[in-house]
């Protein structure tokens, strides 16, 4: 049983493959996807797996802190697996969410003192670089310095 299935096992939820999936789904793409995106590639292999499983499946996965929730707004998160504690940068104009590196705050004394940290969510929302540029109209490609 991997670590992942035996953590999975231990906070009580069920493990099966098409939760497995899910995460493995999740590590392998760098875009931070959307439900119905996991939904996309999952139902190659698992033809029948409906949307709500998919839902029920992340939140498993991410109730053990497995997989991030990234709360664009109420109705389109995006996920990540990514184990290495970061922080996001959404894009209110292109949808882009990039993976901006974080110092680790779970070791953050304060909140330790309220309780066992999980996962830490730290949200820059923003316009960036691409759109900010298109936006000035400049060339989107970078200007030499001078
Ligand atoms: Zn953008
Ligand atoms: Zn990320």
């Amino acid at each position: 049983m991997t670590a992942l299935a035996e953590q999975l096992r231990r906070a009580g939820f069920r493990v099966t493959p098409q939760r497995l999936a899910i995460y493995d789904c999740l590590h392998e793409a760098d875009d931070h996807p959307t439900a119905e995106q996991i939904h996309d590639v999952v139902r190659r292999r698992f033809p029948r797996i409906s949307l709500a499983t998919v839902y029920s499946g992340i939140d498993a996965l991410a109730n053990i802190g497995a997989v991030r929730k990234i709360l664009r707004d109420a109705h389109s998160a995006r996920y990540d697996a990514g184990s290495e504690e970061h922080a996001h940068f959404l894009c209110r104009v292109c949808d882009r969410v990039a993976n901006v590196p974080m110092p680790a705050l779970s070791d953050v004394g304060a909140a330790e003192e309220i309780g066992e940290v999980i996962m830490v969510n730290v949200e820059f929302v923003g316009i960036c670089a691409a759109c900010r540029r298109r936006k000035l109209g400049l060339n989107p490609v970078t200007e030499q310095a001078t």
